[in-house]
């Protein structure tokens, strides 16, 4: 994670002060610092109420929990903290800014990708379901890591980066690219349950989805072969499919994405460095 450094230097007063009570403890704890594109876990007293932006978040009965900040979150973001016999109180989180690549991409031919329109309504009716596997909030434990490499390769393309086409900017780019060789195992990077496995969806090609509990969820795509199911338990480790190059793309690599609520996170940031050295 690049911060600057002043940044990285707010962000961690921000964390030793902004969830204080009033009776100078720290009623919850943050293991990570708030930051676009960053997935916080944290413990809090059991029995604590949590809500980010206004939104309930699951706390484990030993405390634990997690929130994400996307990847244009300019905060401060509003953390509602209710302990056990205590009336609410709203903390303000500031998030850390980080600076994003811009690729850009002159003289392709216009139109070049426009989908007509039975490919759109493939599209949406996909999107639909991406947008369902990925908003669960369940009781699974696997959020709390540690979370291993899915795959090794070269990393050929990182989370947040802009694309402009022809003068045109394009959505971001929300995963991490792995070029690993084609038909090389994807394994699950910690444990968790299958809620999408599809062979080849317009975009994505091959793709599973894996839920790790508390609104976390994994996506692999572009995968040559899916070797998962829904409602599969994976262990971390297990394998779930084979590097591909499906869908829309111009070469192998695994597309691994991370969500929390179905916001799309940074997942470079839960991974232990470096990367392990590719085939
Ligand atoms: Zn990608």
């Amino acid at each position: 994670m690049r911060l600057r450094p002043f940044a990285l230097l707010a962000a961690l007063l921000l964390i030793a002060t902004a969830v204080r009570g009033a009776d100078g403890l720290l009623p919850v704890r943050l293991d990570g610092t708030p930051a676009q594109g960053a997935l916080v876990r944290g413990h809090a007293p059991p029995g604590t109420l949590l809500a980010l932006r206004g939104k309930p978040v699951r706390v484990d009965p030993d405390g634990a929990f997690v929130i994400g900040f996307g990847r244009d979150e300019t905060g401060p973001v509003p953390l509602e903290i209710t302990a056990p016999g205590a009336p609410p109180r709203l903390e303000a989180l500031a998030v850390a800014k980080r600076d994003w690549v811009v690729q850009r991409i002159d003289g392709l031919p216009p139109g070049q990708v426009t989908p007509d329109a039975a490919a759109l309504e493939r599209i949406r009716a996909e999107q639909k379901r991406l947008d369902t596997a990925r908003a669960g909030d369940s009781a699974e434990q696997g959020f709390r890591g540690p979370f291993a490499w899915p795959a090794t390769g070269p990393i050929s393309g990182v989370y947040g980066s802009q694309r402009v086409l022809n003068g045109q900017p394009r959505a971001p780019h929300v995963g991490l690219d792995i070029a690993g060789p084609e038909g090389a195992p994807v394994r699950a990077p910690a444990a968790g349950v299958v809620r999408l496995a599809e062979p080849d969806l317009f975009f994505l090609g091959g793709t599973v989805i894996v839920d790790h509990g508390h609104g976390v969820t994994t996506l692999y795509a572009h995968l040559s072969a899916v070797e998962a199911r829904p409602g599969q338990r994976l262990g971390p480790g297990d394998a779930l499919g084979r590097i591909g190059k499906t869908g829309r793309v111009t070469g192998a690599h695994l597309h691994f994405a991370l969500y929390w609520q179905g916001i799309a996170l940074d997942p470079a940031g839960l991974l232990p460095r470096p990367a392990p050295p590719g085939d």
